[in-house]
């Protein structure tokens, strides 16, 4: 099948690692054009080089965190300068916070709900004069399962995820029939953030396998393993791009079986 994504430009928020990498990789696999951002300056490079090395000129990277709106802005300014404007924007730079209500802030919950918000609003905002140019205009936005399934250690993240899940299906409303607006619905993926919570776990005697082996068991993943980022980007690239043409408001479970609601 043919995906249609040859020639068209396709921005990747947080593309410097885990799931944004291996989508921004997919993406030039099928032909597209990559635009990748993320905050920390060596990581950007890091992917640039190594995306760069495999699809020479069809790259660029720009610092930017997508909670600053002048940031995301000149990002936006960036592509439109470098191509003249982006066809798809995935907005997937973030991450969890693992705490229940009792023990997050005031301040952490406005953190929490601005990183999951303003992640989807300020690129969507910058990016979409471009994207009404494209015939191929989609947004995709990364969630998790917990929008539907909140879990008490991930009280703050769950309640945003939910109304990320709201967005999404307003977006896909009033940008209709220009603009078509999906999202993924994540389970537990092994990429920089289980990652960082490996390091930072409590029985350093542990190996990373018997963490993992302990952490599916825990989060009863009938698939017993975490999901890999290219298993996320697949979906993501097929959801995103012109195959998905009738496709809008819509989400995809990628969880190993891991949901309970029907
Ligand atoms: P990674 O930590 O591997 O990648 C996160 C990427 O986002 C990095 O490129 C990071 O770069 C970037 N990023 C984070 N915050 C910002 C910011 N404010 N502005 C710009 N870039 C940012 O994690 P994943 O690949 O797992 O995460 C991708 C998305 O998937 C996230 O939104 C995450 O919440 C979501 N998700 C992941 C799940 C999982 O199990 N892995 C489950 C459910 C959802 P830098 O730090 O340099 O800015």
């Amino acid at each position: 099948m043919d995906l249609g994504l040859s020639g068209r430009t396709v921005v990747v928020t947080g593309g410097t690692s885990g799931i944004g990498l291996a989508s921004a990789g997919l993406f030039l696999n099928e032909g597209a054009k990559v635009a990748i951002c993320g905050r920390d300056e060596a990581r950007l490079a890091e992917a640039l080089a190594d995306l760069e090395a495999r699809f020479p000129g069809k790259v660029m990277a720009h610092r930017c965190d997508v909670t600053k709106r002048e940031d995301v802005e000149a990002f936006a300014a960036a592509v439109q300068k470098w191509v003249g404007g982006a066809d798809i924007l995935i907005n997937n730079a973030g991450q969890g916070r693992m705490s229940t209500f009792a023990s997050t802030t005031d301040e952490q919950w406005r953190a929490e709900l601005d990183l999951k918000f303003f992640s989807q609003i300020h690129p969507v905002r910058a990016f979409q004069p471009q994207l009404e140019k494209s015939t191929a205009a989609a947004i995709l936005a990364v969630n998790s399962l917990l929008a539907y399934q909140p879990e008490p250690y991930m009280v703050c993240t769950s309640a945003a995820r939910a109304g990320v899940q709201s967005l999404v299906k307003s977006l896909a409303t009033e940008f209709a029939p220009r603009i078509r607006v999906n999202s993924v619905m994540l389970g537990l993926i092994d990429s920089g953030q289980w990652e960082r919570r490996f390091q930072a776990r409590e029985n350093k005697a542990q190996t990373r396998d018997e963490w993992m082996v302990e952490l599916t068991k825990t989060k009863h993943i009938p698939f017993a393993r975490l999901g890999l980022p290219d298993e996320v980007a697949r979906a993501i690239v097929f959801l995103a791009s012109p195959a998905a043409s009738y496709v809008t408001g819509a989400s995809l479970e990628i969880s190993g079986g891991i949901s309970r609601y029907i």
